[in-house]
């Protein structure tokens, strides 16, 4: 059994070769991403195992099917960027729906907290003996309304915590559950009442930028969006207007809407070309992480053991466990 792993980074190697040892999978790591130009290196492979920012096209799909590849292994929750339409159903998609929602709900608040209580300015200030309080004034969380877009596995647990802090909380779902302490309202009303709106659903036809311009209006001055989900769920330039003409209060993104060739990736050396990103990035309010909301040990180990066992399964009874279906 032989997998071509694509856009690989040292800290996925230790988990994937510790379940893949125990299951008789051979690994292939290739650095680079799964694109059009890259997609022959997986001939010869049994599958491939793919991530957020690899390309898994029409054409690319086409290439692999050509190639004899026999699944598609997602290491993560989201599929958006897997053409499966175009699939229709000619390969298996595995992905790992869950591996610790705790991960990203977690991040959501460390920078919601980051942001509010200018953690990430009194922690330059005072590296440098900076001791003044000067514009450091945060609110507290506690009463304040919160408005989670998307109640599935990691919005309750950051419903859970928000209940923590004493908040409000709102929400909106395409389909709505049960949920202690939590009131479902209409989108419009989540972003006329809330202090804070946390995103957490799926990036789809129905979600792509359902925060743009006119979302946005509709917002408290003050409101504060969090982005943990997918980056093309916000209009960034739309965002980057309304911060800079202070009709919002500030942003916490882990995902960018053109992340691909940015994140997880060193350009500290480099003059990053994306304007929009870069101007997001000079803001006071604006906090950026570069999708690193599901990087925990727990979520790491987990990832491994469900992608390889979705992989074993497969291939050595046919089983398609977490297939992902349009
Ligand atoms: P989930 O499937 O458990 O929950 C998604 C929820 O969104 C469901 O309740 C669903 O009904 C709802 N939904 C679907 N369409 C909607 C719509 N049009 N409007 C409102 N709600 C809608 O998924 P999850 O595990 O909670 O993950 C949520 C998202 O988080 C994923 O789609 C993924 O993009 C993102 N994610 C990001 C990271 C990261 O590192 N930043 C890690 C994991 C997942």
């Amino acid at each position: 059994m032989k997998l071509a792993f694509f856009d690989t980074k040292n800290y996925d190697k230790p988990s994937f070769l510790k379940y893949a040892d125990k299951r008789g999978i051979e690994i292939k790591f290739f650095e680079t991403k799964l694109s059009e130009d890259t997609a022959s290196l997986a001939r010869g492979f049994d599958g491939v195992c793919v991530f957020v920012n690899d390309t898994v096209s029409a054409p690319v799909i086409d290439l692999l099917i050509e190639d004899g590849c026999k699944f598609i292994a997602l290491r993560c929750a989201g599929y958006n960027n897997v053409d499966l339409k175009h699939l229709a159903g000619r390969l298996p998609v595995f992905n790992v729906p869950a591996y610790s929602p705790h991960s990203v709900a977690e991040h959501a608040m460390a920078m919601l907290l980051t942001s509010v209580r200018r953690i990430h300015k009194a922690y330059i200030r005072t590296r440098d003996f900076n001791f003044s309080l000067k514009g450091m004034t945060g609110f507290d969380l506690h009463s304040k309304t919160v408005g989670v877009v998307g109640t599935g596995k990691i919005g309750r647990c950051f419903i859970d915590i928000c209940r923590g802090f004493g908040m409000r909380i709102l929400a909106f779902d395409k389909y709505p559950a049960e949920i202690p302490d939590v009131t479902y309202v209409d989108r419009e009303t989540i972003f006329r009442e809330c202090d804070i709106i946390s995103l957490h659903c799926p990036l789809t036809d129905d979600t792509y930028h359902m925060i743009d311009e006119e979302a946005i209006a509709k917002m408290k001055k003050n409101a504060i969006v969090i982005n943990t989900s997918r980056g093309a769920l916000i209009d960034s330039p739309a965002l980057l207007s309304a911060i800079k003409e202070r009709r919002l209060g500030g942003a916490c993104l882990d995902v960018y809407e053109d992340e691909n060739e940015l994140f997880f990736e060193d350009f500290s050396n480099h003059i990053v070309s994306d304007d929009t990103l870069a101007r997001l990035i000079s803001m006071p309010n604006v906090i950026v992480t570069s999708h690193q909301a599901f990087l925990t040990e727990e979520a790491l180990d987990n990832i491994a053991e469900t992608t390889v066992e979705n992989i074993y399964a497969f291939l050595t009874e046919g089983k398609k466990n977490n297939n992902v279906t349009p």
